[in-house]
């Protein structure tokens, strides 16, 4: 971050806040670079939004919600069926302009962004998601049902790490249902996420539905505290997130925030040891290691543990490259500053007496050695106690530990603070059924390394990695983003019986 944009930079241009169906210059006089991390050539400057700027913002949405909660289903829907169809239009000029800006292989980009559209596509059914119940006859005469109505304004603060995926998992749905929407992008690469919303607008989301505001902590803690909003969504780190969720909750709002992780695979000796070595490796080692659901921890149990110098072999084989380089399988971390903090991890791993099976500080890079890269690397021989397996490095780091047993690689998965994502490597149903029911964490994969829901489902997790009951995208995305009104009605026959009655003075519906 520093002051107002210095002469030189004058040409680079500048990231617009979306207020009121506008793409406007901010006023504010701090902004930051936006870096390729693969060259370190600045793309854009992102402003850190004023006060002013959030409210207007807020108060644009709020104005906005009078007619789009009454917009019927069909628009709604024939909107995010047009912006799916855009997306897909666009996916390559998409995919590159996220690798500039985030680092990923180009492939890894256009996964990132598909992940998002089947989010757009659910919400493209919203007509048959966002329906009620209803009970005929509750009482003679009485019918009861329920009303899924949009909250009002809904914020959403997103990671670095999926700039097309995370947003495109918050917007879409909330619009979808009838509420607008404040999006606050990572300010680490928001370049991808503006042409989302770009094209978002395209698609015909009427001013005011969606608006867009950059910063960091000043204007994440504006969004928390700002009466008009009724509920925030946020993915990032178990620190920030747990604030968020703290701040937002005082404030009387709705909050979801998923949070940080750390992996863990569990391969048993019966495994399918080629599928599983591969699975590993791919888990571990893609976008760098900066996935919340990558692995970042392996549980080897029992004689497993005779596989590590084939997952090294195949570990090493991985090309560390430019993500645009085609048959790059990592690019760079995300800045110098990520950079340097996994660099001095490893160098903690080494200080604590974990074996360093492969080192990849310092890979040689022909023709990006700027970038902020380092290559796979692995450690052996892992305590809970070590700092490399106590944090989430996220980076491509992948630590080892040995279990003798399925139950001890249960309970050391179980005393991990973190309950983000698991996968279990074996061929025996009965071992992956035990797994299924006794581990605590969100998302199980059996011979999955990466299981992460497809929206028919939600994105959940335990513990440290999620606050707030319901999560993102799927059937719980509706009830985030919706409040039950429950309605209990009678129409009296002409005949005028009811009335001969005389008054109901208990609380039986008679
Ligand atoms: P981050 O927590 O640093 O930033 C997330 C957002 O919070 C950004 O928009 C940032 O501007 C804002 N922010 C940063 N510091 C803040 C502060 N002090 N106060 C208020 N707001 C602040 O996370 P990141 O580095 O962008 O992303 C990586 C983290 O996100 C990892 O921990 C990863 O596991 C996690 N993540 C979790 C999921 C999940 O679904 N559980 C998905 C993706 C990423």
């Amino acid at each position: 971050m520093n002051a107002a944009a210095p002469p030189t930079l004058a040409a680079v241009p500048t990231v617009k806040l979306l207020i009121d169906g506008a793409f406007v210059e901010s006023r504010s006089t701090v902004w930051r670079d936006i870096v390729n991390p693969a060259t370190q050539e600045v793309l854009a400057r992102v402003p850190f939004a004023t006060a002013e700027e959030v409210d207007a913002a807020v108060q644009s949405a709020r104005a906005a919600f009078r007619s789009w909660r009454k917009t019927p289903i069909g628009v709604r829907a024939r909107i995010f069926l047009k912006y799916q169809q855009l997306i897909r239009e666009q996916m390559k000029p998409l995919a590159m302009l996220l690798t500039a800006e985030q680092g990923k292989t180009l492939p890894d980009a256009e996964g990132d962004i598909f992940r998002g559209l089947e989010v757009v596509e659910h919400a493209a059914n919203i007509g048959s998601l966002q329906m009620g119940e209803l009970a005929n006859n509750v009482a003679t005469g009485v019918d009861t049902y329920t009303l899924l109505q949009p909250l009002g304004v809904c914020a959403g603060i997103t990671p670095f790490n999926f700039p097309a995926m995370i947003p495109l998992w918050m917007f879409p749905m909330a619009i979808a249902t009838g509420n607008t929407f404040v999006l606050k992008p990572s300010e680490q690469d928001p370049l991808v996420t503006m042409r989302l919303v770009e094209l978002a607008l395209e698609a015909g989301i009427p001013k005011g539905v969606l608006n867009v505001v950059h910063g960091g902590p000043d204007v994440v803690n504006g969004l928390c505290d700002h009466p008009d909003i009724k509920a925030i969504s946020f993915v990032g780190s178990t620190r920030v997130g747990t604030e968020v969720y703290r701040r937002a909750t005082l404030a009387g709002k709705r909050a979801q925030c998923l949070m940080g992780a750390k992996n863990h695979a569990v391969v048993l000796p019966d495994a399918n040891r080629e599928q599983a070595l591969n699975a590993l490796v791919g888990a571990a080692f893609g976008a760098a290691g900066q996935r919340c659901m990558a692995v970042s921890a392996v549980v080897l149990v029992g004689a497993a543990r005779d596989w590590i110098p084939e997952l090294v072999a195949k570990a090493r084989r991985l090309k560390v490259d430019a993500g645009f380089v085609p048959g790059a399988d990592l690019g760079p971390l995300i800045s110098c500053a990520a950079r340097d903090r996994v660099v001095g991890l490893i160098e903690q791993g080494v200080a604590d007496g974990a074996v360093l099976e492969l080192d990849g500080r310092n890979p040689v890079v022909p023709g990006h050695e700027r970038g902020n890269f380092v290559g796979p690397t692995i450690f052996s021989r892992v305590q809970p106690g070590m700092s490399i397996y106590r944090e989430e490095v996220f980076g491509p780091v992948l630590v080892i530990l040995d279990a003798a047993t399925l139950d001890d690689a249960i309970a050391l998965v179980n005393a991990n603070p973190n309950g983000n994502g698991t996968a279990v490597f074996t061929q025996s149903g009965a071992a992956a059924r035990k797994f299924q029911e006794e581990i605590d964490v969100g998302q199980v994969g059996i011979n999955v390394p990466i299981p992460v829901p497809v929206p028919l489902f939600s994105f959940s997790g335990s513990r440290a990695s999620k606050l707030g009951d319901l999560g993102p995208y799927g059937k719980q995305a509706i009830a985030f983003y919706t409040q039950t009104k429950t309605v209990t009605q009678r129409w009296f026959e002409d005949d005028g019986n009811a009335a001969a009655a005389g008054p109901n003075t208990t609380i039986s519906l008679r």
